[in-house]
């Protein structure tokens, strides 16, 4: 271990850290606060061949009742700063900052680039990881650098934008480098009074008649949005318990969104439920295809169930445990898969979980519970 004094603690209960509330422990924990104990950290995994899990807000996680035999490492590491580059602020902030907190910050100084991501939970360090979107904002539009840990390791290592490979809900973080960097600082490009972003139609609707919305009426218009939905967390507001959506929006060939127009719209969808991609791909709305196979809001079996106000938000209630959130979520994706023969794959990290839970040849390992 480095010159650090980090407290390595055994058998931490994680459920009170995730906002699903619910799973087991992790055998070792430790709570970082600068880059120094997040190395530590690193190395005392690496020394006794423990897998190591960075855990942000614990908003995007779901932890077996199991729990997860390895180091959990709580990032707080804290600390904002920044400098002006012509038109734009290059702002720098430590991967354990409240993204909340650093979003409201950046419109209250009239810095563009980030307000449509306005109340989303979660940490900093998290936001590049599954490239977090709303509102049609992604912020890979706004991310200039991300500084990391190998943990492999502990190497230092700095990714530019271009080296993240960002596209929906995906980085080089959750995809082909799953699990191998801990991040520790994010910079971001941010314009010094820039146009506020509304594109979104639920978003245009809202502030009809504002004239000209500043970055600040974007702001609210998005928080009350998604107060609404249940999915603010922040005091005062009532959330479920859950970690947004569940499952990601599936890319689908155009030919089978044709396909499926028919069964959609008998379903009872109304508007529009495809979006054109780069790829040529068509990408689906997952709650579209969920109320289609059958789902409708407020499902509930057990202690889980979908959420009143979202189909695609699972939620766990009041003496939930982990296993009902994820038997639901097989139920969800085998009669989406049944139906249209396209598997819903979990935007939600598994920890604790056999690899297979959530995929199709999982049956032998998760029985369906009844
Ligand atoms: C009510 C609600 C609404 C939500 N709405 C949205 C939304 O609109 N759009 C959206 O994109 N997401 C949304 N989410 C999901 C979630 O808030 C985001 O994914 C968020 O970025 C997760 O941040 P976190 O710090 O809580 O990450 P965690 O849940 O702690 O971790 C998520 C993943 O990121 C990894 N990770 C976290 N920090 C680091 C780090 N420093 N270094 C390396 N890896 C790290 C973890 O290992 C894990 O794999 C919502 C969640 C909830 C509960």
């Amino acid at each position: 271990m480095g010159a650090t004094k980090l407290e390595i603690v055994e058998n931490q209960p994680l459920a009170t850290l995730t906002t699903f509330g619910v799973g087991g422990s992790s055998r070792y924990f430790a709570t970082v606060r600068s880059r120094g104990e997040a190395l530590d950290a690193v190395e005392f995994a690496r020394f006794r061949g423990l897998p190591l899990f960075v855990l942000g807000g614990g908003s995007n996680v779901l932890v077996s009742d199991e729990g997860f035999e390895g180091l959990t490492v709580l990032n707080r590491i804290r600390g904002i700063e920044d400098r002006t580059e012509g038109e734009f602020r290059l702002v720098s902030a430590g991967a354990g900052e409240d993204w909340q907190e650093f979003a409201d910050r950046s419109v209250s100084a009239g810095l563009q680039g980030i307000e449509c991501l306005a109340g989303i939970p979660g940490t900093v360090g998290a936001s590049p990881v599954q490239n977090i979107g709303a509102y049609g904002q992604e912020v890979s539009e706004s991310v200039d650098e991300v500084e990391a840990l190998e943990i492999e390791t502990g190497k230092s290592a700095v990714f530019g934008r271009d080296e993240c490979s960002f596209g929906y809900r995906k980085s080089i973080f959750n995809s082909a480098c799953a699990g191998k960097y801990l991040i520790t600082r994010v910079t971001y490009r941010l314009k010094e009074r820039g146009k506020p972003s509304v594109l979104y139609g639920e978003l245009q609707n809202r502030l009809e008649g504002s004239g000209e919305a500043t970055l600040g009426q974007v702001r609210d218009g998005v928080l009350a949005i998604r107060g609404a939905k249940g999915l603010l967390v922040r005091p005062g507001h009532d959330c479920f318990r859950c970690a947004g959506s569940f499952f990601k929006n599936p890319a689908v060939a155009a030919r089978q969104v044709k396909e499926m127009e028919q069964q959609v719209r008998e379903a009872g969808a109304v508007g529009r439920w495809a979006w054109p991609l780069d790829s040529g791909e068509m990408k689906v709305s997952a709650a579209c295809l969920i109320q289609s196979a059958g789902f409708c809001r407020g499902y509930r079996r057990g202690n889980a169930g979908l959420s009143p106000r979202h189909t695609l938000v699972i939620v766990a209630y009041e003496g939930a445990v982990a296993h009902e959130v994820i038997s639901l979520a097989q139920e969800v994706q085998e009669k989406v898969l049944e139906k249209f023969g396209i598997l819903l794959r979990p935007e939600v990290r598994l920890l604790g979980f056999p690899p297979s839970c959530l995929a199709p040849e999982r049956q032998s390992q998760f029985p369906l519970a009844r």
